[in-house]
C-alpha cells in the first residue's frame, strides 16, 4: 500500500489539485440526488478483482458522483442546519488524514490531542463553565447527547437506591429528535414538556411536581436546549438549572446548533444559566466552521464522565501507563479508535483568531434580521415568529403544505437554492412553513431578496 511510485504521486497530483480548486472555489454549484440504479448506470461496477485504477474512480467521480451532492457551504443551502467550513479547516482536515494520527490514547496522539484541547479550551471559555470543566470532541451532536447522557445516567445509579431503576429524563417537544433516540438507546424513558417554545423553569417544576411517586424516583436528568433545530430557540437555561439544582438532577443543555452563538456578543445572554450545567454538546460542524463530522461534549466534572466511558481491557493498559501521561478523549465519551477531528478547527482558530469566529457568527444572526425584515415588507409573506438565533420561520401566504414542497423540489432541481419547509405548531394545528437557517458568513442579502423573490 506505501509503495511511492510515479503513478502514485501523479495521482496524490491530481486530487490535490481538485481539492485544491474546491477549497477555493466560491461557488460550487447545488447538485441533485439521482436512485441509486440511475448512478449504478452511470458509474458501473467499481469495485472488482483487479481495481478499475484510480484515475478511471476519480473521473467517475468528478463526472458523476459530486454533481449527486449538495455542498452545505453553498450560500443559498439554508435548509436543515447548513455548514460552512473556513478553507484553512478544510486544509487541516486533509493535513489531520495524511497524518494518520490515532487520537484516542495521548501516548499516540499527543500532538493533534494537544492542539484539540487548545481549541477545546476556547470552546469551554465560552460556556462560563467553572474551572475544572473540559470536553472533547465526538462524531456529531448525537455522540456527544448520548456521551452525555451515559454519563449522567451511570452517576445516578452509583447509587444503590437507583441501581435497578429504569431512568427517566425530561425534555420539551422543542429538543432535537437525537436526545429520544439516544435515550432509546440507553433505555431510559423521556416524558416531553408540551411546548415548542420556549421551556421556562416554572413548567419544568410544575412538571416534576406531577409526577408519580416513582416516576420521581426515575427521574435523573433534564435536557435542555440552546437553540432548537427547528426555530433557534433558547429555553430558560436560568430558571431550569435552579429547578435542576433543587431537585438534584442531572442539566444536560443541547447547544449543538446554537452553542457557536455563545461567541456573539449580541446574543449571549440568552444562554444565561448554561454555566451551571452538568454537561453541554456544541456541534463545531454547525456553528463553528469546522468541516464535517466534529462534535463536542463538555462536562462540568469531567471525572464523572471518565468514570462512565474509560474502557477497560488488557491490551489498553499500555496506554494508562505513566509514560503515556496526558488526556485520553477516549475516556469521556463512547468512542475507542477517534480521528483527531477536532484539529481542523484548532488550526482554523489558530489562523483567523477568535475575534473573526464572533464576526462570522454575528453575520448568521444579522442574515436572519435582515429577512425577517424582507419578510415583514413583502405582500405575499409573513413572520410565523421573530427570527431566533439564525432560524427564520416564515409563510407564503396563500399557500398549501405541497406549494412548499414543490417549490423546494423546483429550487433543487435547478441548482439555485436548498431552502426545505418544517413545521409549526400554533395550539393543536401543526402548519407547514418555509424555513431559513443562515450558518454561512458568504450568504448575501441578495441572495435571501432571489430566494424571497421566487416565491411570488
Ligand atoms: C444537529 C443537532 C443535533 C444532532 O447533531 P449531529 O451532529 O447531527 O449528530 C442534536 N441536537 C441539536 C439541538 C441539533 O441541532
Amino acid at each position: 500500500m506505501h509503495k511511492i511510485d510515479i503513478e502514485l504521486v501523479e495521482m496524490t497530483m491530481d486530487v490535490m489539485k481538485y481539492a485544491i480548486d474546491r477549497i477555493s472555489a466560491t461557488k460550487s454549484k447545488i447538485g441533485k440526488p439521482k436512485s441509486e440504479a440511475k448512478l449504478k448506470e452511470l458509474v458501473g461496477e467499481t469495485i472488482t478483482d483487479k481495481g478499475i485504477g484510480g484515475e478511471y474512480a476519480f473521473n467517475l467521480w468528478k463526472k458523476h458522483l459530486m454533481k449527486a451532492n449538495v455542498p452545505i457551504d453553498h450560500p443559498r443551502h439554508l435548509a436543515f442546519v447548513p455548514a460552512s467550513p473556513t478553507r484553512a479547516s478544510i486544509m487541516f482536515d486533509l493535513v489531520t488524514s495524511a497524518s494518520s494520527i490515532h487520537g484516542a490514547y495521548w501516548m499516540e496522539g499527543a500532538g493533534g490531542i494537544f492542539c484539540e484541547n487548545e481549541a477545546m479550551k476556547w470552546i469551554v471559555s465560552l460556556t462560563g463553565l467553572p474551572e475544572g470543566a473540559f470536553g472533547v470532541f465526538t462524531s456529531g451532536g448525537t455522540a456527544a447527547n448520548l456521551s452525555a447522557m451515559v454519563t449522567a445516567r451511570e452517576h445516578w445509579r452509583e447509587n444503590d437506591v437507583f441501581k435497578r431503576e429504569k431512568g427517566l429524563i425530561i425534555t420539551s417537544i422543542g429538543a432535537h429528535s437525537s436526545i429520544k433516540a439516544m435515550a432509546k438507546v440507553i433505555d431510559v424513558d423521556v416524558l416531553l414538556v408540551d411546548t415548542e417554545e420556549r421551556l421556562l423553569g416554572i413548567e419544568l417544576e410544575k412538571t416534576i411536581k406531577g409526577l408519580t411517586e416513582s416516576q420521581r424516583k426515575r427521574l435523573f436528568s433534564v435536557v435542555a436546549t440552546g437553540g432548537t433545530t427547528n426555530a433557534g430557540i433558547i429555553d430558560d437555561l436560568e430558571g431550569i438549572a435552579n429547578i435542576c439544582k433543587k431537585e438534584n438532577l442531572w442539566f444536560h443543555v443541547d447547544a449543538a446548533y446554537g452553542g457557536g452563538a455563545l461567541a456573539a456578543d449580541s446574543v449571549k445572554h440568552l444562554f444565561n444559566g448554561i454555566e451551571k450545567a452538568d454537561s453541554i454538546t456544541i456541534d463545531p460542524h454547525k456553528w463553528m466552521f469546522s468541516p464535517y463530522d466534529c462534535g463536542a461534549v463538555i462536562y462540568k466534572n469531567p471525572e464523572l464522565a471518565k468514570k462512565a466511558h474509560a474502557q477497560e481491557g488488557s491490551y489498553l493498559d499500555i496506554f494508562k501507563d505513566e509514560g503515556a501521561d496526558g488526556f485520553n478523549p477516549t475516556d469521556y465519551q463512547i468512542q475507542l479508535t477517534r480521528r483527531v477531528r477536532g484539529l481542523p478547527l484548532w488550526f482554523s482558530l489558530a489562523t483567523h483568531g477568535t475575534d473573526r469566529y464572533k464576526e462570522a457568527v454575528e453575520r448568521g444572526i444579522e442574515l436572519a434580521q435582515m429577512a425577517g425584515k424582507m419578510i415583514t415588507e413583502s405582500p405575499y409573506l409573513e413572520l410565523v415568529r421573530e427570527p431566533s438565533l439564525s432560524c427564520v420561520l416564515y409563510r407564503r401566504i396563500g399557500w398549501k403544505p405541497e406549494d412548499y414542497t414543490k417549490w423546494t423540489y423546483k429550487n433543487h432541481r435547478e441548482g439555485f437554492a436548498l431552502v426545505t419547509p418544517t413545521k409549526w405548531r400554533t395550539g393543536d394545528s401543526y402548519e407547514t412553513v418555509s424555513r431559513f437557517c443562515f450558518i454561512n458568513p458568504d450568504t448575501t442579502g441578495k441572495d435571501i431578496e432571489m430566494i424571497l423573490d421566487s416565491m411570488e
